[in-house]
């Protein structure tokens, strides 16, 4: 059955994980109707179920907030980082910086299957259409503008059309690819093997529900530590891709291998055990050439992802769902779904990601300097900041430009203690100028 134009729909989001949903309810929101399509069936499993802070905000715009304090995810009130060896460690309380709109010092860790079940479900209620089990082939144009999607249900396929389509669909990118606009990352080509364990030791106190990082002595090589359940903590390992080649060991030997290399995590994971199958997740770092076009956007992973060792992920996710329905309202308002009236998104998601962006390129480029940043009195609390997710509508980043500085002297000091933990990370020549 071929749908007709009559029946044209305001907007069709492809996607129902976080950037789809929170997008479905804002345009609810602002009396938009949206059809949310979703290839799987929630509760699917998903990685990414550590938050950032700033992520409170739009769940209270969005009137989510009371659904996160009722479910009782686990509440997570700070990060630390562990060093390679001799049981060194420092951490962060989000309580030391209080971000505006924002009333609580804590954010969530996740079960990703019961968050976006949850959140699609808030969606629903708040007017989106929602079809699960139905996957969007292609996006429909006329010239150069989407006009629908082409779905497959069960061995049917149908289009639908209206005046706006969205791709949320991840790191599938289904635009991206339908398009060509993928941009490889030039540096990162990271790969995660990763599952979830009971019994490991979590520290005490407050240190429990913290987000735990362990350095590896590897090539970009950490792991996560994110509690889910009381009983159950994910653990994931992260390295560049070539770490993990070069081993020639199948993802169980890969991982353990790799807890021994860190003295904090082994002594954490001593009596772990495993309650699920390793999951690889590999070449997840790209930005997209365009954010938006004649009729469509892409919001969320589907526009760009960045490595995940800030957590940034979902927050970002959650962000462009934001921006896009501010432009989604005005091109609506004037009729007029035109790539000029959409690109203030892009520009604003662009610039927020690009400072998560430069912040782990300076992470990875010298890892000691990211411990003294945190260390120091004068630069801790604009780590915090970051760390924190507040990177959109930001004039300048003076913490940014701090650690380029400190990156120079120590690479023009012939014998500076961390000169030998310069990593090959280029960092590209300073673009504050280029945030608009
Ligand atoms: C190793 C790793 C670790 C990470 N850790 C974190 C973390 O700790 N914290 C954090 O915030 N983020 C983390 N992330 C990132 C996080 O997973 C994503 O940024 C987040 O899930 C993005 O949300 P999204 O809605 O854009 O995409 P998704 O959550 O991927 O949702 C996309 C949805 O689209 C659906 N879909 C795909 N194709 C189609 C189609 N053709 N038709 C219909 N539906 C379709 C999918 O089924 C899916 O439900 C991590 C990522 C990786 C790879």
């Amino acid at each position: 059955m071929e749908e007709t134009k009559e029946s044209m729909n305001d907007v069709l989001i492809i996607g129902g994980g976080p950037a789809g949903s929170a997008l479905g309810c804002y345009l609810s929101k602002a009396g938009i109707s949206n059809v949310i399509i979703e290839s799987g069936n929630h509760p699917r499993p998903h990685v990414g179920e550590s938050m950032v802070t700033a992520s409170t905000r739009i769940f209270d715009e969005i009137g989510f907030l009371e659904v996160m304090e009722r479910e009782g995810f686990i509440k997570k009130y700070g990060a630390t980082w562990h060093a390679p060896s001799n049981h060194g460690k420092v951490s962060i309380e989000f309580r030391e910086f209080p971000q505006p709109g924002i009333h609580q010092d804590y954010t969530y860790h996740v079960d990703r299957s019961k968050f976006d079940l949850l959140l699609l479900k808030h969606a629903e209620e708040l007017g989106s259409t929602v079809y699960q089990g139905m996957h969007v082939k292609e996006v429909l144009f006329e010239d150069d503008r989407a006009v629908g999607v082409r779905v497959k249900l069960a061995d049917q396929e149908i289009n639908l059309h209206a005046k706006m389509v969205i791709d949320a669909t991840g790191r599938s990118t289904l635009v991206g690819r339908q398009l060509n606009l993928i941009k490889k990352d030039p540096l990162f080509n990271q790969y995660a093997v990763h599952a979830w364990f009971e019994n490991v030791n979590k520290g005490k106190g407050e240190l429990a529900d913290h987000i735990h990082i362990y350095f590896l002595p590897v090539k970009r090589g950490w792991v996560w530590q994110i509690p889910i359940t009381d009983r159950i903590t994910s653990i994931g390992v992260v390295a560049e891709k070539e770490v993990f080649m070069d081993s020639r060991l199948d993802l169980e030997e890969y991982f353990y291998k790799h807890l021994q290399s860190n003295d904090n995590l082994a002594r954490a994971m001593r009596n772990a055990i495993r309650i699920n199958e390793f999951k690889a997740e590999g070449d997840y770092s790209y930005s997209m050439t365009d954010f938006v076009g004649n009729g469509f956007m892409l919001v969320g992973d589907a526009a760009r992802f960045v490595d995940p060792i800030f957590s940034s992920g979902v927050s970002i996710a959650l962000y462009s769902a934001k921006f896009a329905a501010e432009r989604i309202e005005a091109a609506f308002d004037k009729n007029d779904f035109s790539k000029e009236i959409l690109q203030p998104y892009e520009t604003k998601l662009r610039n927020g990601a690009d400072i998560w962006y430069e912040f782990i390129s300076l992470y990875y480029k010298l890892l000691p300097m990211f411990t003294l940043f945190i260390q120091n009195n004068e630069t801790r609390l604009e780590v915090l900041e970051l760390l924190q997710g507040e990177v959109f509508d930001r004039e300048s980043v003076p913490v940014l430009e701090a650690m380029r500085h400190y990156i120079k002297v120590v690479e023009n000091s012939e014998n500076h203690l961390f000169k030998e933990q310069l990593s090959d990370i280029p960092i590209p020549e300073n673009d504050e100028e280029d945030i608009h």
